[in-house]
């Protein structure tokens, strides 16, 4: 079968692999679909272990299913989560599922960028979730990234009413837009450089964009909220620029929420004197788990998330060279998805 092997952004190969075989508790899922996700072209994150399969916002229709799956069976439609908790451990019985040890070490085999792909028993029983007939399989490509929004949003604990800037208009940062408008905060802000993006994001609802190449972010939010800056400001950029601005545009008692991961090498300098009299929170958050990926499923199954505007481009598996140096780009693209017939 063809899968997918990452070298470098540039140099994504399709591969020939052996069909996976499966054991007691597993499947095997015919991939329709899987999204390329921002951090499926960050290099510094995959290069280091590169040349490797990845894929991981995937769906599709159960193959082959082993002694013991008693859930699911050959036919079902799925989305299939790739990393899932052990529910026992230190962090878990804190509530930090995605930093589980088992969290870390669960993977689909080879990965969701292949004609098809083994399931392990833990993730067939802990993060697979059958598809209902109201999502596309392209659709539930969505569930994956909305859930990681959800989780943020869910453990920076805005509040209703609260002012939230959005940084970055990708994808996203758009699903943080509707996420939090659904979840009931006041405003929201965005800012990105592109013109073309922003327009989008007041149709996913946000009531005011920034260009900050053409307009002074401080100045602006403090123009349309009484004076104050925002009580949210989620960093969706993987970019400490991005986040050293989103310091200083969180209002007194505010909270800085860091979305997108950057290398371990890039540093900025904090200034421990405002943290402290402006009572900022710094929080980050790292993908999702099996109660954020049902409510994303819950949330795209009944439109509440703008799945046709958010996809805007569609790849089949011999073009995920293309379909890659697209997302890298950042420009134009918002989901970018690999789809089979
Ligand atoms: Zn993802
Ligand atoms: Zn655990």
């Amino acid at each position: 079968m063809k899968a997918a092997l990452y070298y470098c952004n540039d140099d994504v190969r399709v591969v020939d692999v052996p069909v996976p075989e499966i054991g007691p508790g597993e499947v095997l899922v015919e991939m329709k679909a899987c999204g390329i996700c921002g951090s499926d072209v960050l290099e510094w994150y995959r290069k280091p272990r590169a040349p490797m399969h990845f894929g991981h916002e995937l769906t599709g229709v159960i193959k082959q299913v082993g002694k013991g799956v008693n859930n699911f069976q050959v036919g079902d439609r799925v989305f299939v989560h790739h990393h899932v908790p052990c529910f026992v451990c230190h962090y878990c019985q804190r509530g930090s599922y995605t930093m589980c040890p088992t969290y870390h070490g669960t993977h689909l085999d080879p990965g969701g960028f292949a004609e098809f792909v083994r399931v392990p028993a833990i993730n067939v029983e802990r993060g697979m979730l059958k598809l209902p007939p109201e999502i596309s399989f392209e659709e539930g490509t969505l569930i994956e990234p909305v859930s990681c929004c959800l989780r943020g949003l869910k453990k920076s604990e805005m509040r209703e009413g609260d002012t939230v800037l959005v940084i970055g208009a990708g994808a996203s940062g758009l699903i943080h837009v509707q996420l939090a408008k659904l979840l009931g905060v006041g405003m929201v802000i965005v800012s990105d450089l592109i013109d073309n993006k922003l327009t989008i994001a007041r149709e996913f609802g946000a009531d005011y964009t920034v260009n900050p190449q053409k307009e002074d972010i401080e100045k602006k939010l403090r123009q349309i909220n009484e004076g104050r800056l925002a009580d949210l400001v989620v960093v969706t950029p993987a970019s400490t620029a991005a986040i050293k601005q989103g310091i200083y545009l969180a209002d007194k008692g505010a909270t800085v929420y860091i979305f997108g991961p950057t290398s371990p090498e890039e540093a900025f300098s904090l200034v421990p004197h405002h943290l402290f009299f402006s009572e900022i929170k710094l929080m980050a958050s790292y993908s999702s788990y099996i109660a954020e990926t049902k409510v994303a499923l819950d949330y795209i199954k009944r439109k509440k998330i703008n799945s046709a505007k958010l996809i805007t481009h569609r790849f089949s598996l011999d073009e995920i060279g293309k379909a890659m140096k697209l997302v890298a780009k950042a420009q134009e693209s918002l989901k970018v998805v690999i789809v089979r017939d």
